[in-house]
Parts: C-alpha cells; sequence; structure tokens
C-alpha cells in the first residue's frame, strides 16, 4: 500500500510530482491546497472562512484543516492509498496526523521532501501566475514555510521516514529520481 506525505516549500514541484505519481499508482492526489482553492471559487463556508488566510500566505487555521483532512483520508477512494500534498505543514498538524493515522489503521509508507533553495523557488513562484503567487504574499509564504513547515523535515527524519529529494532538478529528473527511491507500487503497471 503507498501512502505518501510530500513535504517541501511552495513551488518546490511537489504538487508536480503528486499528480504524476498519483494518476500511475491509481491512487488519490490530496492536495489541502487545491481542496482549499475549489471551496472558496465555489464560495462553500470553508471557503469562506479560508480565504483570506490564503489570500495573505498564511497558513489557514486548523480547525477548518483537520476536519478537512479526517474526512477526506477516510473517503472510500482512500481505501488503496494516497499521497499528501500540502499537509502536514505545521509540527501540530504532524502529531494530529499521526493520531488520525493510528485511529483509522493506516500508516505512511514514506515522507518525500523535495528541497529548492529559495532563490529557484521565487522565480518559479513568479512564472506560475497563480492568485495568491504576487511578490509580497511569496515572500510571506516563504517565510511561513520557514517557521512553520521546514521543523517537520527533522521531525519525520528523526523517524527515519524521511526520504530526500533534489527538487533544483528539471521535472525529468525528480521524476526519475522518485521512481527509483520508492518502492514499485503494486497496482503500478
Ligand atoms: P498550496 O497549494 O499547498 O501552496 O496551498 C495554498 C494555500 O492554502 C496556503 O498558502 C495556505 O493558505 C492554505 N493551505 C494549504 N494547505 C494547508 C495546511 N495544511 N494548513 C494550513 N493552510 C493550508
Amino acid at each position: 500500500m503507498t501512502r505518501l506525505i510530500f513535504l517541501g516549500a511552495p513551488g518546490a514541484g511537489k504538487g508536480t510530482q503528486a499528480q504524476a505519481l498519483a494518476q500511475e499508482y491509481g491512487i488519490p492526489h490530496i492536495s489541502t491546497g487545491d481542496i482549499l482553492r475549489g471551496a472558496v471559487a465555489s464560495k462553500t463556508e470553508l471557503g469562506l472562512k479560508a480565504k483570506s488566510y490564503m489570500d495573505a500566505g498564511e497558513l489557514v487555521p486548523d480547525q477548518l484543516m483537520l476536519d478537512l483532512v479526517r474526512d477526506r483520508l477516510s473517503a472510500e477512494d482512500a481505501k488503496v492509498g494516497w499521497i499528501l500534498d500540502g499537509f502536514p505543514r505545521t509540527v501540530g498538524q504532524a502529531r494530529f496526523l499521526d493520531t488520525l493515522l493510528n485511529e483509522i489503521h493506516q500508516s505512511c509508507s514514506h515522507v518525500v521532501n523535495f528541497d529548492v533553495p529559495d532563490e529557484a523557488l521565487v522565480a518559479r513562484l513568479l512564472g506560475r501566475g497563480r492568485v495568491d503567487d504576487t511578490d509580497a504574499v511569496i515572500r510571506n509564504r516563504l517565510e511561513v514555510y520557514h517557521q512553520q513547515t521546514a521543523p517537520l523535515i527533522d521531525f519525520y527524519s528523526n523517524r527515519g521516514q524521511l526520504v530526500l529529494i533534489d527538487g533544483s532538478q528539471s521535472i525529468e529528473a525528480i521524476s526519475a529520481t522518485l521512481r527509483q527511491t520508492l518502492q514499485p507500487h503494486p497496482r503500478a503497471k
């Protein structure tokens, strides 16, 4: 069973890799950012509450995130595995995820960290042109990443669960390294 957590700064390329790998393995790609953007677009209660944080490059409060992740990981299609992209983003969220996985009798196979220097991230994010990718918001998102998310690298590394990938390579090279590093998925053709 493949259950992966993808870690990395915004712009590190984890979404692109997660999407391709999930499709190949026939498992859901669970991006909390995509779920939140969908909620904002359809103006659900979650979307209305999350929007101002996302626009500012801040993290959406845990109180909104935890229910969302619990529901998504408990859904039927997540029984065959999953790739979690953008969650956890704080040590608190990682602890919540530990408890949740325990409760639903699942365990994560690997935590993959995509490492990219800040200068390269800024260039990539500015080129991406998403609404929350303006200069000031990008700088804030990177600061939030370093303060709140980067500590997860040590958190998972101390448990021997971490796989490190050089995310500054080309999409093709990252993709090849990733597949060499991970065990083949039983359902992959
Ligand atoms: P992403 O597409 O993963 O870069 O997420 C876009 C935005 O959604 C982030 O800047 C946050 O505002 C919010 N977001 C996504 N995932 C989380 C999370 N795990 N915790 C808090 N906020 C999140």
